[in-house]
């Protein structure tokens, strides 16, 4: 088998970020990977408790999922981690340690996330009520090169995953599938943008 890696879901909440992520490891795990996905909020009830929303706790938390994504990624297992991770530097850190690092920016306007999930988040930091909200009332810095962008408001549910798992086919992390549901002309899209970045 190939060697284990790290696909790293970044963008505001309720972007689709933990939906998409699910249907990437349902399709990897049904393709004989074992995959642990890693929410960056439950692990923030569990091992993170104590950390806040500063700056600095944001990036120990993620610091820490990264460290998890690297114990998980030496034994063979895929981590899938969900996390807003609203800081570039912050995610660039991450991105050196775990090494097999593929950054996918969840992409979605607004408007939209307001009329998602996340609805009541983004009201309560627009009345002033909780703080360090990425996008209202903190930062949110799009990442520059992520391997995948994905555009949620436009895309459903399983074409965002196979974007992922056809960009993961082109660099090589996992086999090729004849059988996947793209096209070519999807993926001669994906291929040209991976080069455009020099991942490719
Ligand atoms: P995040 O993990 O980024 O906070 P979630 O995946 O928890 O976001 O929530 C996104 C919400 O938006 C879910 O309720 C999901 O069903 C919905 N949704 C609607 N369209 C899409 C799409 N194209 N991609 C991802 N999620 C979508």
């Amino acid at each position: 088998m190939d060697a284990a890696f790290t696909i790293w879901f970044t963008g505001l909440s309720g972007s689709g970020k933990s939906t998409i992520g699910h249907a990437v490891a349902r399709t990897l795990r049904a393709r004989g990977f074992k995959v642990e996905v890693l929410d960056s909020g439950r692990i923030r009830q569990q091992l993170n408790r104590n950390l806040g929303f500063t700056r600095e706790e944001i990036e120990t938390n993620l610091l820490r999922l990264g460290y998890e994504c690297r114990l998980l990624n030496r034994n063979g297992i895929v981590a899938v981690v969900t996390a807003v991770s609203p800081y570039r530097d912050a995610r660039d850190k991450v991105r050196a340690e775990v090494g097999a690092f593929i950054e996918v920016y969840c992409r979605c306007p607004m408007e939209v996330v307001m009329k998602r999930g996340a609805a009541e988040l983004f009201e309560k930091a627009q009345r002033g009520e909780i703080a360090h909200v990425a996008g209202i009332n903190a930062p949110y810095e799009e990442p520059l090169k992520p391997e995948v962008l994905l555009n949620t408001d436009q895309l459903d549910v399983e074409n965002a995953a196979e974007q992922v798992t056809a960009t993961l086919e082109l660099l090589g992390r996992i086999p090729r599938v004849e059988s996947a549901e793209y096209t070519a002309k999807e993926e001669e899209m994906i291929k040209r943008r991976l080069q455009d970045l020099g991942y490719l």
